[in-house]
């Protein structure tokens, strides 16, 4: 079976089998999405208000900051793989609640296991604190994380500032920015 065969049986599953409170409020489900071949998975938080209009994950503000950001580097959105880690939106973009991230986390995991990619990249706080507990973002971003985990084995991640985050924020902009051209040298270190 392809990839994206296993995807597709992955989300189907999950979106009928997922406990995710968020469920009741969302318009939709919003699937990881993406080059299901890329050795790259981003990971978000969660959809906001134009993801769950249009069931595809980063097609708002933050989504056009990320192509921008992916266009520094010479890719595009069909380049590497974008997910969050709850898939529904929460109301009003507050954020995900522990037991919503909690729900959501087999499906996640699952999908990370078929992708397998070489790196991992965190976009803002609730993606990396699912696999850093303990690290703040604010001293690890940009920099290059290898880890055992149960889940995933020996893997690359790497943390950033979330584009939302960074958007209307000019220092963490470029920070962002920076942090984000430290991704093609990362890839090689651990290739
Ligand atoms: N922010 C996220 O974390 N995920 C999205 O899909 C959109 C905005």
């Amino acid at each position: 079976m392809s990839k994206i065969e296993e995807l597709t049986k992955l989300n189907q599953y999950w979106q009928k089998n997922c406990t995710c409170e968020l469920k009741k409020t969302a318009s939709q489900a919003v699937f990881g999405n993406g080059n299901a071949e890329s050795q790259i998975v981003f990971i978000g938080e969660a959809p906001g208000k134009n993801e769950d209009e249009q069931g595809v994950p980063f097609v708002g503000s933050a989504g056009k900051f990320l192509e921008e950001l992916l266009s520094y580097i010479g890719m595009s959105r069909t380049d590497v793989y974008i997910t969050n880690i709850v898939k529904y939106r929460p109301p009003d973009n507050r954020d995900p609640l522990p037991e919503e991230k909690e729900a959501c986390n087999e499906w996640l995991i699952n999908e990370l296991k078929i992708i397998s990619p070489k790196l991992i990249i965190f976009l803002g706080r609730h993606s990396m604190t699912r696999f850093f507990p303990t690290e703040k973002i604010s001293e690890v971003h940009g920099k290059l994380l290898i880890k055992n985990t149960d889940e995933l084995g020996r893997q690359a991640f790497m943390p950033l500032y979330h584009p939302a985050a960074a958007l209307y924020n000019g220092s963490m902009r470029e920070i962002l920015i920076k942090d984000f051209k430290k991704i093609p040298k990362a890839l090689q270190e651990i290739s």
